[in-house]
């Protein structure tokens, strides 16, 4: 919901059609562009860590998330084109979609983002109490996503967050319990922005149990629609909020290092992730086959927020709310 203000020169109070033409006396006046309207006041990121795109969208018949197959994706835009083209760690993966910008970020937990998230803008700019901003995620390391190392935003403006098993910053938490704290903290806060990540996916993966692995992505499948759902059941939530439900990376290809057990690097299977989009302003049942990109998130829910975030890169996904020309 950006505001554009195009000061322009005018001529007795009018523009001239073509263009701006000048004659004898000049002065300055402000137009203001109406500013983009948008129905949801609140934006929900659902990080589902690690899983290949040949397992989830790109498998046959979508066959082991008929949740996405058959409940959410007639509701929503799908995003089959959509990469991270930064760092494919989890860390960094989340950073680049919370803070806009593609960036190293130490995996541990150590270090904090190099930008100024969505949540510290939102916080800065647009704060109504200090539950706007949530950050729930079954992986500890991942409470580095409130703070940020850039001058002027460290220790500032920062969201809450519930981050591994006992909400404290370290650890491995499960997923089922995740969503039991983010359907209370739904109920209890009504975030206006908020991110949640499961884990089951990757944890498996690195575990080398592939069946595990499969079954993190039907649980996880389960829970996309489980949140959907919480939010479509809340009366303060419903018909008011956009839920971005994507990945911080894939996993090597098959026949490319340990294959689906790791990720990191720069092969066309730990980039290519996904992105499905739902929301009152949204089409609905759109497959969207232009490239876009992870960084493209913040951008996107910035707009839907009205906030200015001056740091971040990406672009407006239009593909979500316009008809193609
Ligand atoms: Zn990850
Ligand atoms: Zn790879």
């Amino acid at each position: 919901m950006k505001t554009a203000v195009i000061v322009a020169l005018t001529l007795a109070g009018l523009i001239p059609a073509g263009g701006l033409l000048f004659f004898g006396k000049q002065s300055l006046t402000t137009v203001v562009v109406p500013p983009m309207e948008f129905i949801a006041e609140n934006v929900v990121i659902l990080v589902i860590d690690g899983p290949r795109y040949t397992e989830t969208f790109g498998a046959e018949n979508m066959k082991y998330i008929p949740n996405f197959r058959d409940s959410l994706l007639p509701q929503a835009t799908f995003f089959e084109d959509f990469s991270n083209n930064g760092s494919t760690f989890t860390n960094a993966g989340h950073a680049s979609i919370t803070t806009g910008r593609y960036q190293k970020v130490e995996n541990s937990g150590l270090e904090a983002p190099k930008y100024p998230s969505i949540f510290q803008y939102y916080m800065r700019q647009r704060k109504r109490n200090y539950n706007d901003a949530w950050i729930i995620t079954s992986k500890g390391k991942l409470d580095i996503l409130a703070n940020s190392t850039y001058d002027g935003w460290t220790n500032q403006d920062m969201a809450r967050t519930w981050c591994g098993p006992e909400g404290e910053g370290y650890g491995y938490g499960n997923d089922p319990y995740t969503m039991e704290i983010t359907d209370s903290i739904i109920k209890n806060f009504h975030p206006r922005l908020l991110l949640v990540n499961l884990l089951e996916v990757d944890v498996n993966g690195h575990g080398k149990n592939w069946e595990g692995y499969i079954k993190g992505i039907q649980s996880t499948d389960q829970q996309a629609l489980q949140l959907w759902n919480m939010i479509q059941s809340d009366p303060i939530y419903k018909d008011k909020t956009a839920l971005f439900i994507t990945n911080d990376h894939g996993r090597h290809c098959d026949g490319h290092k340990d294959g689906f057990v790791s990720h990191g690097g720069g092969c066309k299977c730990c980039r290519k992730i996904s992105l499905v989009a739902l929301g009152p302003d949204f089409k609905k049942g759109r497959v969207v086959s232009e490239p876009y990109e992870l960084i493209d998130i913040a951008a996107t829910a910035a707009e839907i927020l009205g906030i200015n975030m001056s740091l971040s890169k990406g672009r407006f996904m239009t593909d979500l709310v316009f008809d193609k020309e």
